[in-house]
């Protein structure tokens, strides 16, 4: 019988779209026959309280809430002590974080919190003669590496955009419990001093489905739009090489890549990347990867599932239009 605790992340009172993928997982925990006996699902932060019956909806059993004006911004130490709380309640043998940059700081603190085996950054997991078994990129993505966490409780991180999300059912109700995790404002070391905004309201590259990412090949800012347009053409968002963010054309929270961002959408497609193992360390697990590039050596056509070789200024308007055509 396993017992999981999945971290749902809801900065702003709203929970993220990973939240459904991390309890898609773990509802497709038990593959070995072992029964998954119940599903916790984790809320902290303030004004979260509202959140219970979406997480019931995405299929927790019980639904563990610390919402407190301390946790009004993400603080490991505010945080973990809560996170403490609630896998004291819940005695899990996992804990599921979404592999983002607040589930990277927490789980290995609570993993060593709780001297507990840690696997992270995951896109496969299931349970094997009871141990934890997982499937996770290694080597800027080239190989997959099987690790196994063998401690009564195992901590995990799994990469957005992988993982089957839940099926949301409305009307499904769960018990609720309120953890007082008597963190105080005293308690938190890190002083939260501005949060600046996001300039854009798109969806951050992590969670999107479709990205189209361009390259240092399309010469220069003032052709952006060539980028810009198919990703509207398609529904996507745009992503850039870290070449073109060094270069200033475009901010470092659209890079991809090692120093950048790690995506998985549905698609991906890349107008003149080269393809540098670092860039495809971050976008190497995509579904589907479509690149056009003039070089047909380029690396990046070793990962593409469909490549154009061809001129981007030549071949992307063409593509943008007809792939509009398609959308109306
Ligand atoms: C420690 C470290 C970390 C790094 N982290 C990252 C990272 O996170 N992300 C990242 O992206 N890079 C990263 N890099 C840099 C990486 O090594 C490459 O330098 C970078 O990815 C190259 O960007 P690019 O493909 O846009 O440019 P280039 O390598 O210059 O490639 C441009 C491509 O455009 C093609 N092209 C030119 N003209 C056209 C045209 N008209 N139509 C179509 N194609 C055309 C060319 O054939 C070429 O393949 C990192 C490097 C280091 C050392």
């Amino acid at each position: 019988m396993t017992r999981v605790c999945v971290f749902l992340e809801a900065p702003g009172g709203k929970l993220k779209k990973s939240a459904a993928e991390m309890m898609g997982a773990a509802q497709g925990l038990g593959g070995d026959g072992t029964i998954v006996e119940g599903i916790d699902a984790v809320l902290i932060g303030q004004g979260v309280t509202t959140l219970a019956d979406d997480a019931a909806a995405l299929g927790a059993d019980r639904v563990l809430v610390a919402d407190a004006d301390a946790f009004a911004h993400f603080t490991v130490d505010g945080h973990l002590k809560a996170m403490l709380k609630a896998v004291a309640a819940s005695s899990p043998n996992v804990v599921i974080f979404p592999a983002s940059t607040t589930g990277r700081d927490l789980a290995p603190a609570l993993a060593a919190a709780t001297q507990s085996a840690i696997l992270t950054d995951l896109v496969e997991l299931k349970l094997t003669d009871g141990d934890v078994c997982a499937q996770k990129p290694v080597y800027a993505g080239k190989a997959m590496a099987t690790v196994r966490g063998s401690t009564d409780c195992v901590v995990v991180t799994l990469r957005p955009n992988v993982f089957e999300p839940a099926a949301a059912e409305a009307g499904k109700s769960a018990a609720t419990e309120t953890i007082d995790a008597g963190v105080t404002q005293d308690d938190i070391r890190t002083v939260v001093k501005e949060v600046l905004a996001k300039a854009s309201e798109k969806l951050d590259l992590t969670e999107a489905d479709i990205i189209v990412s361009g390259g240092r090949g399309l010469k220069g800012p003032e052709n952006w739009h060539l980028v810009e347009n198919l990703a509207e053409a398609v529904g996507g968002v745009c992503g850039a090489s870290r070449a073109v963010v060094d270069a200033g054309w475009r901010p470092h929270e659209e890079q991809v890549g090692q120093t950048g961002k790690t995506v998985s959408p549905k698609l991906y497609i890349a107008i003149a990347i080269s393809g540098a193992i670092q860039h495809l360390a971050g976008m190497r697990t995509s579904k589907c990867i479509v690149a056009i590039n003039t070089d047909s050596e380029a690396p990046i056509f070793k990962v593409a599932d469909y490549g154009i070789v061809g001129d981007a200024f030549e071949v992307v308007p063409v593509l943008t239009e007809e792939l509009a055509k398609l959308r109306t």
